[in-house]
């Protein structure tokens, strides 16, 4: 018991509490502050989310190159032991003088080995094909014309030379050939050992690649030209791409990444390149950002709605709880407009509209302790319809009752003071309580209130002068210990008594001075 009213009953009460001292203006603000607070957690989210997309897409372009790069720097790195084996050979001298056969055999033992390379052609000074690996018998071809060619011939320092990719003569295949320079002894140019790769063979090991669609993977030349791509494009295969806005990227770093719109497709992507090795050769992987978008972009979507729908759902309850707070205030106003209503009305005669008895009592209370605190004389007037009893029965009660209403509206003009009030105190009764006013003034004042109702002229068969009047008795006095409330309006009384006795019509006043 003790602890459901701890679990639910406490809780429900506190925000029972908290709703009702909420004003509109607190509760506006609260849900705005709610809404916002949603919003700016959401849109965290949202950025949170995007940053860790492109830092997944990042780390694992750069796995896949790093993959790639190994892997193709190893490969390179057999041909050119391959070639070197043949450049070793033609320039030792030993082997110069062998049967050509035997040289051949050695020559072409380890060529052999690496994996995706084709024949082995040895060009002398001319670019005439003097030895070829895959037949005793070298094809005759002149090479001389070849990129590699004119550069081994012209820079001795060339090292490996990757050409530019060419097409076979007998099947058309496209291929990239590897070169080194031949020298004699004294350095001089003596030809050419060139290595051919099968573009399809790079092209397999890229499409070994597990790439998303919308991205790729690249291989080319340090000085633009592309050797192989995934997705494979034969068209591209050769073309030189340095021409590209962003191709100084390659050239500015080894490793790098950056986000650049291809001229060719108009398609933005996000760049993760880097160089194999100490090789002029460059490997990139490339993702569109479409497809970054596309891993976290669904998901901020979905995020937004949810919270879109949750801050509408706020604002659509801050405004119900608005109205229902609204509604409130008004029923409230109306509970207390309706319960002054019943207060007035509880104190008002219905007939006269002029206050009751029992506002009577309050006041004549109220006055009295007024009276004792400031020394000021407070008075009292009884004031009663003459002879109203055969005023009934010569013209009807319903008469009677206007001529009360007549009376009451002459006490109303006439009694009207911040500290006076007139009642209808019974039947044909009235009680009026002044504070403040002097004997002569309170004298004065009794006297014109007879005369104003004497001045209505209501016709009164029954009574001597043939009018409505009224006899007043008037007690007066100044506060002290010995009188009580109930004496003075017992004095007050017997002064109309003694009004009526002496002929109606009158004023008696007793002043009570002790
Ligand atoms: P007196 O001059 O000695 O005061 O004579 P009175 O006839 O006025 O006095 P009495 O007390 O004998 O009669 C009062 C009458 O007032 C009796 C009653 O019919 C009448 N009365 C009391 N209340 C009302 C009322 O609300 N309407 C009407 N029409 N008459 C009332
Ligand atoms: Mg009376
Ligand atoms: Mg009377």
């Amino acid at each position: 018991m003790l602890a459901h009213q701890l679990m639910y009953e406490a809780p429900m009460r506190a925000c029972l509490l908290l709703l009702q001292r909420l004003t509109q203006r607190k509760l506006a603000i609260l849900g705005l502050a709610a809404t916002l607070l949603l919003a700016t957690a959401s849109a965290m989210m949202v950025l949170q989310m995007r940053q860790s997309a492109w830092d997944q897409v990042a780390r694992t372009s750069l796995n896949l190159l790093e993959i790639t790069e190994n892997a193709i720097d190893r490969n390179i790195e057999l041909y050119d032991l391959s070639l070197q084996a043949v450049v070793e050979g033609l320039q030792n001298p030993r082997i110069e003088g062998i049967p050509y056969d035997l040289r051949h055999l050695i020559l072409f033992d380890r060529s052999s080995t690496a994996n995706g390379l084709g024949a082995i052609l040895a060009l002398d000074t001319q670019g005439n094909v003097f030895m070829d690996s895959a037949s005793q018998v070298p094809r005759r071809l002149q090479l001389d014309d070849r990129d590699f060619f004119r550069v081994h011939k012209e820079r001795p320092d060339a090292g490996l030379y990757i050409g530019e990719p060419t097409r076979t003569q007998k099947d058309s295949r496209l291929i990239i050939p590897f070169s080194r320079r031949l020298a004699y002894a004294d350095g001089a140019f003596a030809g050419v050992v060139v290595g051919a790769i099968d573009v399809a063979y790079f092209d397999t090991l890229l499409r070994r690649l597990s790439i998303d669609p919308g991205s790729s993977v690249a291989l080319f030349r340090a000085d633009g030209v592309m050797l192989a791509r995934n997705p494979s494009n034969t068209k591209t295969i050769g073309q030189n791409i340095a021409g590209s806005a962003h191709f100084h990227h390659y050239l500015e770093q080894d490793t790098g990444q950056f986000v650049a719109t291809a001229k060719v497709d108009g398609i933005e992507r996000f760049y993760t390149f880097s160089r194999i090795g100490s090789r002029p050769l460059i490997i990139n992987v490339n993702v569109s950002v479409a497809a970054i978008q596309a891993i976290w972009r669904p998901k901020a979507i979905g995020i937004s709605a949810i919270v879109l729908i949750l801050c509408l759902g706020i604002t659509g309850l801050t405004l119900l709880l608005q109205r229902e707070l609204e509604r409130r205030m008004h029923a409230e106003r109306a509970a207390v407009s309706a319960n002054q209503e019943l207060a007035r009305l509880a104190t008002t005669d219905g007939l006269t509209g002029l206050p009751n008895r029992r506002h009577f009592d309050t006041m004549y209370e109220q006055l009295w302790s007024q009276a004792e605190q400031s020394g000021e004389m407070l008075s009292l007037l009884l004031i009663d319809a003459d002879r109203f009893k055969r005023y009934n029965d010569t013209y009807g009660h319903l008469a009677g009752d206007e001529v009360l209403r007549t009376i009451a509206r002459c006490l109303k003009r006439e009694v009207s003071g911040p500290d006076e009030v007139a009642c209808r105190i019974g039947g044909e009764e009235f009680g009026v309580l002044l504070l403040g006013p002097t004997h002569r003034e309170v004298a004065s004042r009794a006297e014109y209130i007879r005369q104003a109702i004497a001045r209505t002229q209501i016709p009164h068969r029954g009574q001597d002068g043939g009018f409505v009047t009224v006899s007043i008795g008037v007690v007066s006095i100044t506060q002290n210990k010995h009188t009580t409330q109930r004496e003075c309006f017992a004095a007050a009384d017997a002064a109309l008594y003694e009004a009526k006795r002496q002929g109606r019509d009158c004023v008696r006043i007793q002043f009570n001075t002790n």
